[in-house]
């Protein structure tokens, strides 16, 4: 039951409209821009004053509104979630928002996180006589929430927060409020946007650009958001603290087209880039980035270095995540069904091969082995972030610490498993030197994967590895 609760919530999108009459319609393309947060389930639920209506189901969001009539989904305000999950959770019930409903009223919740002490607060709650429905952490926020008094008071929202140990983004809606609240040091990223007179919140801003919203400013940490018709009002549930927002998302999650805390994810992964090239230059003929969420990166290590960034990967768009196949077997022929190498550009080349991250090793040394079987002289492999070492606690599918090869190999040893000429990773100050500018507020990022210092722990937590079913 553990695994099955920490392994809950991973790498989700959450989205949110207040005071627009094409509420469900809206989220449902907010959520397309968030689909690749997750492909495992999405589903909206509105309000039109008086009732809320949920529509979710499994697979991409194309699939799970192919024939929703959206006028059934008729109200003023909605919000909506995309789903990542692991293997052992993939059933309807955990599909977010989660919709309870009692004598008090309704609420729905979305949540993009992980609570780290949802497995006491769950013994603590059924021990007090609830009976939870799902396998997700979401829901205690839920109950935890009717414990403290009726659905509608403030005071018994904030008290809920102050329980939960962990990283979240969460969206609560109710018949005639909807509710934002993120973490005290906000892992997860979160942002405010317009639509004329209606609010949006969003995972990323880039949810906000495909509906042609303006992004207006970030969900500080420890704030509780309440929009209603009468306006929007600001609490805060826990002091703010100097924020530590994910520095994965940096990295590989986001679009690059989103801007997190007002930092652009695609400038800061080509400062990555250029920080790697810095670092750790190497003799070579061609730059090439790993598909896509490593291309900014190679642009800015080709021009920092010189070297000519090439075409030398292509991606085949039609096949899924190679992350989320449940067995190592399927993962390797996911790599391969995923990439192709461009024999023309790589044949004969001392190629420089930029990825984002290494966790497994998996999609590395498939493709040293693709770029050398397409006749490259030469692979050197720079990853642009540093070793991921420790598992992640915040809602991050970070795999087992076992099953991290930088925590099990040292670079020599890697660099002769994945087959590679030389292997570098970029520094963790060069990582913060490329996310952290002048334009960041309150800014402080985690790197708890690459550095080992955790910035919100739980005790017992950390000795825990975390489980992926
Ligand atoms: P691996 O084969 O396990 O080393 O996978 C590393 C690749 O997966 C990197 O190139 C990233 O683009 C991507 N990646 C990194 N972290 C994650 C994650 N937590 N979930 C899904 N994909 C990831
Ligand atoms: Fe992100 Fe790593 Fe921190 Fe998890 S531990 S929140 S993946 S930076």
């Amino acid at each position: 039951m553990l695994a099955e609760i920490r392994g809950l919530n991973e790498e989700c999108g959450v989205f949110g409209i207040w005071g627009h009459e094409k509420a469900a319609e809206l989220t449902y393309y907010g959520l397309h821009a968030l689909q690749h947060r997750g492909q495992e389930g999405a589903g909206v639920v509105t309000t039109n004053g008086h009732e809320l209506k949920l529509h979710k189901g499994q697979g991409l969001v194309n699939d799970v509104f192919k024939r929703v009539d959206f006028s059934k989904l008729s109200g003023h305000a909605a919000i909506g979630h995309v789903r990542y999950a692991t293997q052992g959770d993939r059933t309807i019930d955990n599909v977010q928002p989660l919709l309870f409903r009692s004598q008090a009223g309704s609420m729905a919740l979305a949540h993009n996180g992980n609570i780290m002490n949802a497995y006491k607060l769950r013994g603590e709650l059924e021990d007090a006589g609830s009976i939870l429905q799902t396998s997700s952490d979401t829901e205690v926020l839920a109950h935890l929430i009717k414990r403290n008094g009726t659905l509608d008071s403030l005071e018994a929202i904030k008290d809920a927060l102050r329980q939960l140990v962990g990283a979240y983004a969460f969206i609560l809606l109710k018949e005639n409020k909807m509710h934002v609240a993120l973490d005290p040091r906000g892992l997860r990223p979160l942002s405010i946007g317009r639509l004329g007179d209606a609010y949006v919140v969003a995972s990323e801003t880039c949810a906000f650009d495909i509906i042609g919203a303006t992004y207006e400013r970030e969900v500080l940490p420890g704030e509780l958001l309440t929009f209603t018709d009468m306006g929007v009002e600001s609490t805060r549930f826990d002091q703010q603290e100097k924020r530590a927002l994910c520095a994965m998302e940096y990295v590989y999650f986001s679009r690059p087209d989103s801007d997190l805390n007002h930092v652009n994810v695609h400038a800061s992964r080509k400062r990555m880039g250029i920080e790697l090239a810095k670092e750790s230059p190497v003799e070579a003929d061609v730059v090439t980035g790993v598909p896509d969420s490593s291309i900014s990166a190679a642009i800015g290590y080709a021009e920092q270095s010189g070297i000519p960034y090439e075409i030398g990967l292509i991606k085949n768009r039609y096949t899924g995540r190679t992350f989320i196949q449940p067995s190592q077997e399927l993962r390797e022929l996911g790599v391969k069904m995923k990439l192709s190498p461009v024999r023309g550009i790589v044949e004969g080349k001392r190629v420089i091969m930029i990825d984002d991250s290494i966790v497994r090793g998996t999609t590395s040394k498939r493709i040293v082995r693709m770029l050398k079987d397409a006749g490259a002289k030469e692979v050197h492999v720079r990853i642009a972030s540093p070793a991921i070492t420790n598992p992640c606690y915040y809602g991050i599918d970070m795999s087992t610490k076992q099953e991290l090869i930088a925590a099990n190999y040292s670079i020599e040893e890697m660099c002769q498993l994945i087959g590679a000429d030389s292997v570098a990773y970029l520094s963790s100050e060069g990582l913060e030197k490329a996310i952290v500018t002048e334009d960041t507020i309150n800014q402080g990022v985690c790197m708890a994967c690459m550095t080992g210092t955790y910035p919100v722990t739980e005790s017992g937590q950390l000795e825990i590895s975390y489980t992926k079913c």
